[in-house]
């Protein structure tokens, strides 16, 4: 297990994943400053060629001096000084206010300034604000997005003089333009008199993580001062681009926190719950969705960033002192980006923080730990779509507490990258918080301002680049090949790529395309009598093409691609997953294609993939639906569960002509018209067979299931939840204090899910959090009405409880299904739940979030049914299972650990007592490392720790052979992990507890993997 103990906000690595998380703020962060990467990162940004140089334009001059005309809001003023905890917290940008006689301040909804101690608003009083300055002035407008998953409203406000904002939709489509050069065929004349004619869109999205709470406020006024204010720069930033403000991005999970921080001001001296729930989801990753787009936030702001054209998505997050530019942060930089955007977040940092060092503001800087590998994070919503992606992080007191805030020495040091660094202790307000965000977003829209052209030019280039991709970089295209077994998770994949806005087609004839020579390593060592690899691939009619020859081709490269993180990386905690290839995470096979002649093949768009009709399944009476390890064989037995009879074969067979899989699901009376409609809907193709095969079947369960979660964490359990409501598995929700208090827990559910991400030791799960203290409810009241929603205890505290575990055992000794994995896969191996498992130990192995390769046992089982000889699994550090034979540990010597003493022959030769005749000793077992190692007779006899045979554990999937055990991301000595076991079905009682080492269910993102839990379901009963 990684020992990371630094990371900054949102931080969701493996280590974050298992430790405590009990404080609702960010952690920490620290420097651990890598030159060498560093200078790698300089060269690069220097090295780049951008199309048009800063020198090419007019020079910045902007003074940030107030108009001398316009009178100040003496009182709002006041006040902001006052809350204001020490002068260098503020700078000449935000120590006054512009007033207005027309204009509404951010005190009319707030009653006090923006930032102000004890005043945290709700996300609907922000839009109350931003509505009375829309209707006060003609320079702003409010517009709603799109509603979260819990109906909460998303508002964008944009903000720019008049004669800006009636421009907009001309603008808008001049920007197209831009951002597609098809449209000016790719000609720089006419996109150079588009740029001239055209301002540019920045767009600020605050509040995606619920206990940074400062951006809200901050933005309201930000709004009203670029609205207000006639100060030269400001009117000059107005008179040249649009701001774009999302105020809250994750409204359900603001408006908990600001529920949390009402109950806290109501019980002073008392510790408060944390925030257990942020979106109905997710927790902080929610900030690492931008790939798989699962989340409503997501999608709500990558398509208001897409209609307006923006050319910047700046975040703000609050986690470190005072203010961290972290863009351009460390290394390694994700390798798809145009080196364009490398050049701008370098320009724009430094320019930013260069200004707050000039205003004396303490503790700003651009340089850190955070890489910008993985694309996950919701800026790369621009960072992958020609845009540009920024985020700060700032300081914040989880609440609008005043508070005297101890820092540590990694946060107060001096370093290069930071002259000026934080104070070590510091009293720090809402309105410091303010002041920074304030300052830093005027001036750097300022800057942007001022070289607007200059942007919206790199804007066109990368676009441009984008397009050109084939012939540059390449490669020309991915291919998802025409095939029936991957259409199901083909279509999953296609639809990720659908959200990200990427252009689809499908082939109209059959294409064949040369391939690339093979690698040097392999042309090293050609194996004698190999045939030669094949130089060409032919894909038939029908294959899904993502072309690389249009203006998203980056996103889909990003997504497709395969990552390398090299063990020697300077950079040594990877901040986010390292490996992520969609192709193998869905387990739908992609080519990567280099051959430009693809391009040329003739084909058609896929405008809407909802409307490709599934396969015609014919009259019937009975339909096969070949199991193939689709998503969705489950959401099709739950919804025909009381309309059809559905069971599922237990062996292969042929019939009609085709080859089915055990476990392929047999369905008898219902008629067709009724069953197309769900077959449409799922993805799924059936045959229509005339008598059932004569091989044995089960009845497909729908078993009664229950999720469990801790009151400690619900992040990880989250995307599970997520993944059962959007397969339509009906599921009721439960938490460790229900089952501490539930004896007979059979009698309610045949399936018990408990997944992973407690975020604690049994131990913890067990104990809950310490009992000392007032009690921390998460309840509905008046005072916090969105609390509660989702579950609900009258105290966070207590833990599953020894008496849990009792009744957990019981559940399973009783027939019942535990499915755990990683952390709750410990849990049932710590309490006795699965004899007979244990977790490998890790030695110096090395995993962060990558994806590796697993083979299956056997597919004959029902957990494996449907999949072929390889599953790639997303591994978030590394865990893996042992097996034996005993329910201890011990161990028993094999062949591969023996070692011959002193005596005749060579090293391989036996030795031979002098003087007597040979006696032969039995051969030392030599199991795989998934195997358990059978014992002796000798070892057996009478021994209390013998599981009898039918009650040892199965293995299902174990991980590959060392060769072939890296997909994607890093892995450093892998031996621990090679071949030993992955999933695996422990027998308790009359009961079966599943294991994983991976987690399959992981923010939408591994499809490939999610049929190993939902065949545990419809299987139930019949797990054999
Ligand atoms: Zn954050």
């Amino acid at each position: 297990m990684s020992t990371r103990i630094t990371d900054q906000c949102g931080d969701n690595t493996p280590a974050a994943r298992r430790r405590p998380a009990m404080t609702h703020k960010c952690p920490q962060l620290t420097f651990a400053v890598r030159f060498l990467a560093l200078c790698a990162v300089m060269e690069v940004a220097t090295l780049t060629l951008v199309p048009f140089s800063l020198s090419a334009q007019t020079p910045v001059t902007e003074t940030f001096q107030r108009d001398p005309a316009q009178a100040i809001d003496e009182s709002y003023t006041q006040l902001i000084r006052k809350y204001t905890t020490a002068p260098a917290l503020n700078s000449p940008l935000t120590d006054y206010l512009p007033a207005s006689s027309s204009i509404p301040t951010p005190a009319k909804v707030l009653g006090d300034v923006a930032g102000a101690p004890d005043v945290l608003p709700y996300a609907e009083e922000t839009y109350r604000y931003f509505r009375l300055l829309a209707d006060a002035s003609p320079r702003v407008k409010v517009f709603t997005i799109g509603h979260t998953e819990e109906g909460r409203e998303m508002i964008a406000v944009a903000v720019a003089d008049e004669s800006l904002l009636t421009q907009a939709q001309e603008n808008g489509s001049r920007l197209a333009q831009l951002a597609d050069p098809r449209s000016v065929q790719l000609d720089d004349a006419k996109a150079q008199a588009l740029v001239s004619q055209s301002f540019p869109v920045y767009y600020v999205t605050g509040a995606i993580h619920s206990p940074e709470t400062g951006a809200p406020t901050a933005l309201m006024e930000l709004a009203y001062r670029l609205a207000v204010d006639n100060a030269p720069y400001v009117q000059f930033i107005r008179t040249h681009m649009i701001t774009l403000i999302t105020p809250v991005v994750e409204v359900d999970g603001r408006d908990r926190m600001v529920d949390i921080y009402k109950w806290h001001k109501a019980h002073p001296g008392q510790n408060w719950p944390h925030l257990l729930y942020w979106g109905h989801y997710v927790a902080h990753d929610n900030n690492r969705d931008a790939m798989a787009m699962t989340l409503d936030l997501t999608k709500n702001v990558l398509n208001t960033y897409l209609e307006w054209h923006a050319q910047v998505l700046h975040d703000l997050h609050e986690s470190v002192p005072f203010i961290y530019d972290n863009t351009e942060g460390d290394g390694p930089y994700n390798s798809w980006i145009d080196p364009i955007l490398t050049h701008e977040w370098s320009m724009l940092a430094s320019d930013n923080m260069a200004r707050l060092q000039s205003f004396g503001m303490p503790g700003a800087f651009t340089h850190g730990d955070f890489d910008t590998w993985s694309p996950g994070y919701l800026i790369f919503l621009a960072g992958l779509h020609n845009g540009i992606s920024r985020l700060y992080e700032t300081f914040g007191n989880g609440g609008a507490d005043t508070e005297k805030r101890v820092l540590s020495p990694d946060e107060y040091s001096r370093t290069w990258y930071r002259p000026n660094p934080p104070y070590p202790t510091v009293l720090w307000s809402q309105r410091d918080n303010n002041n920074y965000e304030q300052t830093a977003l005027l001036s750097t829209l300022s800057y942007f301002a001022q070289n607007a052209k200059f942007f919206l030019n790199n804007f066109y280039w990368k676009s441009k680049r984008s397009v050109e991709k084939p012939a540059s970089e390449g490669p020309a295209a991915y291919v998802l090949a025409q095939d029936d077994r991957s259409w199901n998770r083909q279509m999953q994949l296609l639809k990720v790529l659908a959200l990200q806005h990427v252009e689809i087609q499908r082939l109209t004839q059959a294409a064949t395309v040369a391939l690339p020579p093979p690698s040097h390593k392999e042309e090293e060592e050609p194996k004698p009598g190999t045939p030669p690899p094949p130089t060409s691939q032919t894909f038939p009619v029908g294959s899904f093409i993502i072309r690389m020859d249009q203006p998203f081709s980056r996103v889909a490269d990003a997504l497709l691609d395969r990552q390398f993180w090299s063990p020697e990386d300077p950079q040594k905690a990877p901040y986010d997953d390292t490996g992520w290839s969609f192709g193998d995470l869905f387990n739908a096979k992609v080519s990567r294609v280099t051959d430009r002649t693809i391009l040329s093949a003739p084909m058609s768009p896929v405008p809407d993939l909802s409307q490709i009709p599934s396969a015609e399944a014919g009259p019937g009476p009975f339909f096969v639906v070949n199991n193939s390890a689709q998503v969705s064989l489950a959401s099709l037995v739950y919804a025909l569960q009381g309309s059809a009879e559905v069971s599922i074969c237990e062996e292969n067979f042929e019939s009609a002509g085709h080859k089915f899989a055990a476990g392929s699901l047999i369905i008898g009376r219902v008629e067709a018209s009724k069953l197309k409609p769900w077959l449409q809907q799922f993805n799924l193709a059936a045959v229509s067979i005339a008598r059932p095969p004569s091989v044995k079947v089960h009845p497909a369960a729908a078993p009664r299931i229950a999720i469990m979660h801790t009151w400690l964490y619900t992040q990880a359990e989250g995307w599970w939840r997520m993944t059962f409501d959007k397969l339509q598995v009906p599921f009721a929700y439960i938490n460790t204090q229900t089952v501490s208090k539930e004896p007979n827990l059979r009698s309610k559910y045949d399936v018990i899910v408990f997944a992973p991400g407690a975020g604690a030791s049994a131990q913890q799960i067990v104990d809950g959090l310490p009992m000392w203290g007032n009690p921390l409810p998460w309840q509905t009241s008046s005072l916090t009405p969105n609390l509660g929603k989702l579950d609900s205890t009258e105290d966070l505290r207590p833990g599953l409880g020894e008496a849990g575990v009792a009744h957990l055992k019981d559940f399973v000794q009783q027939g019942g299904l535990l499915i755990t994995s990683e952390d709750t896969a410990e849990f049932a191996i710590e309490k006795g739940m699965a004899p007979g498992v244990f977790v490998a130990p890790r030695k110096t192995l090395k995993v962060v979030g990558s994806v590796l390769n697993s083979a299956v046992v056997d597919n004959q089982l029902p957990v494996a049914y449907g999949y072929d000889t390889a599953v790639p699994l997303y591994s978030s550090d590394g865990m893996a299972f042992t097996v034996s034979n005993l329910t201890v540990n011990r161990d028993i010597l094999t062949a591969k650990e023996y070692k011959r003493p002193t005596g005749r022959g060579g090293p391989e030769d036996e030795d031979i007592p002098e003087g007597r005749p040979e006696e032969k000793a039995l051969p030392l077992p030599a199991p795989k490392a998934w195997q358990a190692t059978p014992l002796n007779e000798e070892q057996e006899r009478n021994n209390p720790f013998l599981i009898p045979p039918e009650l040892r554990p199965q293995v299902i999937l174990r991980y590959a052979a060392m060769k072939d055990l890296l997909l994607s991301g890093l892995l450093e000595n892998g031996d621990p992990l090679a071949e030993h076991p992955a999933v695996v079905k422990a027998r308790f009682g009359k009961g079966d507890v599943l294991l994983f080492a991976n987690n399959p269910l992981y923010r939408g993102e591994t499809i490939g993997s999610y049929a190993l839990v939902f065949n545990a379901l419809i299987n139930f009963g019949h797990l054999k």
